[in-house]
């Protein structure tokens, strides 16, 4: 069972770092030990190391990063939690069935980010709509914001759950095609936007809703390298023909 190489937990923004300590902590009791920070209020920190307690190892091997996309650029697969609901929903698992799906993903090779707000304001919109799929932790529904490490202790409980299970279940439908990386969608919901603008698809004045709907289609699709690769071929025929 190795699933600890193939998924990364992410801490956006975090504010308090006994919140950075008692995640790397709570990481390495369910087996994982990869840790991204991006653009962390204090870190390296005195009160991190000790909320980590015997996870110090995990903090010292963290990377940091400024935007979360320089994260999880290489990950095809980019899982993000959130304590209420946005604007335009996007697919929302919870922690159990979500594990199901990273499951499926690591036994397809795909490297999985798990991202995780900030303690004031979680992930902006523009963060939530790098992810293919968000978590939601059903809790009260009047009070729903847990404490910052201890969603990262029952996320990733329930993905060592889903590992400790499936160990010996080896009959889960694998991919013919790598999945698409973050940064292969990135770069394809870009050029279908330069498509849309040179055929005056939509006013820019006003594109918001658009985008979103557009960038949520192809997060939520599970899309593969193969597949961007053709959307990509039919963009650039189209180009070349209207500039003929
Ligand atoms: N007021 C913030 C709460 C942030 S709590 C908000 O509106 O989003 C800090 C982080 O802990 C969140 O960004 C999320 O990553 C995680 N978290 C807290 N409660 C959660 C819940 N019920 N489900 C999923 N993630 C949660």
């Amino acid at each position: 069972m190795d699933y600890s190489d193939s998924i990364k937990i992410v801490l956006v923004g975090t504010t308090h770092p006994g919140n950075i300590g008692a995640a790397a902590r709570a990481i390495k009791t369910m087996g994982l030990r990869h840790l991204d920070l991006v653009s962390p209020k204090e870190f390296p920190s005195d009160e991190a190391i000790y909320r980590s307690k015997a996870a110090k190892d995990i903090l010292e091997k963290a990377s940091t990063y400024e935007t979360l996309l320089e994260s999880v650029k290489e990950c095809e697969v980019v899982i993000g939690t959130s304590a209420r609901n946005r604007k335009v929903p996007w697919p929302v698992l919870n922690p159990k069935d979500a594990s199901k799906e990273i499951s499926l993903a690591v036994k397809n090779n795909s490297k999985v980010a798990i991202v995780f707000g900030r303690e004031d304001r979680g992930l902006t919109n523009e963060e939530l709509g790098l992810c293919n799929l968000h978590v939601h932790i059903p809790t009260n529904e009047d009070y729903t914001s847990l404490n910052l490490a201890q969603a990262v202790q029952i996320v990733t409980y329930e993905i060592r759950m889903k590992f400790l299970e499936s160990e010996n279940l080896k009959n889960d439908q694998e991919w013919d095609v790598e999945l698409a990386s973050a940064e292969q969608t990135e770069r394809l919901i870009e050029h279908m936007d330069e498509l849309m603008k040179e055929v005056e698809f939509y006013d820019t004045e006003n594109p918001r809703k658009l985008l979103m709907r557009v960038r949520r289609f192809f997060k939520r699709s599970g899309i593969d390298v193969m597949e961007t690769n053709i959307f990509r071929g039919l963009f650039s025929t189209i180009q070349k023909k209207l500039n003929k």
